[in-house]
């Protein structure tokens, strides 16, 4: 897929430009290609700059959202009506300690930049999502997991510091020591209590561009469960989930993965280089630029993914348990590699509802949602298992468990009914002591918010919010939906 081309940053002092409607102005969208909204956009270079548009904005009573790359699946960076503030233009490197591992980077580096940066010379990004796309700043708002959460936690565990630009007027530098309840609310807060402008993150040391990978079929949803109980063994352990398959329900494929031991890479130094970090060029022998045609044709029906699906257990039963190497980039950002697989999904689009259930409860939450699914003929068309650990951070969705990802079609016809259904499976989730992810979400109700993060780790974000946006100009048009503001 292809990166969205980055916005020049306007010419004039956007200052000067007034009123804001004369500001240049585009439909944003979330990943999953059901929520749009036209806004105004910006793109600020500099913390002064913010500053003064944050004051500009509150005379104009005006609402402003950041954005980094767009790639959260919903609602959480899109604004309709208001302004969007683009921090892509902040993507410099600042410092970086090649002994340490220690880089202080701008936000709007993405991940595939920091890991080419950091790479050739032995450090990886401890915490990667499905996509090297994301900027550091959207990753920190959401406090990103990768397939590796139940050992190296959400990559704020991995910051020593940010620097922030309230609206208020404040430009602090936050860490663990000084104003800890502001940095444990920052990262996690979905930009809503103002702008990241610098991260000192630490990265992970590596001796290889390689990974050690093993995968393997599993029958059913139990023997997924039971095959996670042994992931500490592994750096990495994630599974894929077929929802549709006639076969057992949750039956899929496990796939581990460890860092290589110094001297182990069969590459050597060369894997290490941004050349040696090659995605691989087809998918079960289709090549890639023609896997979303395929999928096109195949996600058109629950039939034809069914049928997708039935290949892909059937190989997967086939293939080696043994193990193989394969480079981090391929490992992790398999999805990149599919120019447009989301548009596989239009024109309706698709969404992500992803669960987060603690350990004790999740074989019958998650056995639930599928079948409930599945009678209702409403099935999610990819399933991914992943395994938490409980996180510092204030409004956290890391827990002691489990979450299932799940990307349901959209289309005119299921609308209501998948609403209605994901609602009270939402319930379902709530009740176990489940909790959501706000950069998968679309679908929650001020209720479901209120129960999935507690009152009162919400109180304490208003009280943080009044300090740090006392006119509330920030907003997202996921924080309206959920009311983060709304009194209880
Ligand atoms: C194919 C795919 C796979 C994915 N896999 C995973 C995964 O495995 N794990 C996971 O955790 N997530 C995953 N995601 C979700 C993605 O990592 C998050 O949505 C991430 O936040 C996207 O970063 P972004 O730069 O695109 O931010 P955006 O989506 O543009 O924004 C996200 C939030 O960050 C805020 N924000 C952005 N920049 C700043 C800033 N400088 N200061 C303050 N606030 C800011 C925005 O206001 C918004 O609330 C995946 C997404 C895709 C498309």
């Amino acid at each position: 897929m292809a990166e969205q081309e980055i916005a020049k940053p306007v010419d004039q002092d956007p200052l000067s430009q007034s009123p804001l409607n004369q500001l240049p102005r585009r439909v944003f969208d979330g990943f999953g290609l059901h929520n749009r909204g036209l806004s105004h956009f910006l793109v600020p270079r500099s913390a002064d700059e913010l500053s003064a548009l944050f004051r500009r904005a509150s005379e104009l009573e005006t609402t402003v959202c950041f954005r980094g790359n767009g790639r959260s699946y919903g609602d959480a960076a899109i604004n309709p009506g208001g302004l969007i503030l683009d921090m892509r233009h902040f993507n410099k490197v600042l410092a970086w300690d090649p002994e340490t591992g220690v880089i202080d980077t701008e936000p709007g580096l993405t991940i595939q930049e920091l890991w080419q940066h950091s790479l050739p010379h032995g450090w990886w990004p401890p915490v990667v999502p499905g996509t090297s796309f994301p900027t550091l700043g959207g990753c920190l708002s959401m406090n990103i997991h990768g397939k590796n959460h139940f050992k190296m936690g959400g990559i704020g565990d991995h910051v020593q510091e940010i620097d922030v630009v309230t609206p208020a007027g404040a430009q602090l530098t936050l860490s663990r020591q000084s104003r800890p309840d502001l940095f444990h609310a920052f990262i996690s807060g979905f930009g809503m209590l103002g702008a990241i402008t610098r991260v000192r993150i630490q990265l992970k040391r590596v001796y290889g561009g390689h990974l050690r990978v093993a995968q393997w079929a599993v029958p059913d949803l139990r023997a997924q469960l039971e095959a996670f109980q042994d992931a500490e063994r592994s750096d990495y352990f994630v599974s894929w989930v077929d929802c549709i398959g006639a076969g057992a329900a949750g039956r899929g494929q496990i796939h581990r993965a460890s860092y290589t031991q110094e001297g182990e890479d069969p590459l050597g130094m060369a894997s290490m280089s941004v050349q040696g970090q090659s995605l691989p060029k087809t998918m079960m022998g289709v090549p890639m630029p023609l896997v979303p045609l395929v999928l096109k044709l195949f996600y058109s029906s629950n039939f034809g993914v069914g049928i997708t699906n039935e290949v892909k257990y059937r190989a997967s039963e086939f293939g080696s348990t043994s193990d193989f190497y394969q480079s981090h980039a391929a490992f992790h950002f398999l999805l990149d590699q599919m120019p447009g697989f989301r548009n596989a999904y239009e024109p309706g689009g698709f969404l992500q509802f992803q669960p987060f259930v603690p350990a004790e409860h999740a074989e019958h939450v998650f056995s639930e949602i599928l079948r409930v699914s599945k009678s209702r003929g409403l099935v999610s068309y990819l399933g991914v298992l992943k395994r938490y650990r409980p996180d510092e951070f204030l409004l956290s969705h890391a827990l002691d468990g489990y979450s299932m990802a799940l990307d349901y079609p959209i289309t005119r016809a299921n609308r209501v009914p998948l609403w209605a259904m994901l609602h009270e499976l939402a319930e379902l989730v709530l009740e176990a002591g489940g909790k959501f992810y706000p950069a998968k979400d679309c679908l929650l109700k001020p209720a479901h918010f209120r129960r999935a993060f507690g009152q009162e780790a919400i109180s304490t974000f208003r009280t943080l919010r009044t300090e740090c946006d006392p006119n509330r100009i920030l907003r997202t048009a996921w924080a309206s939906r959920v009311g983060v503001d709304e009194p209880e």
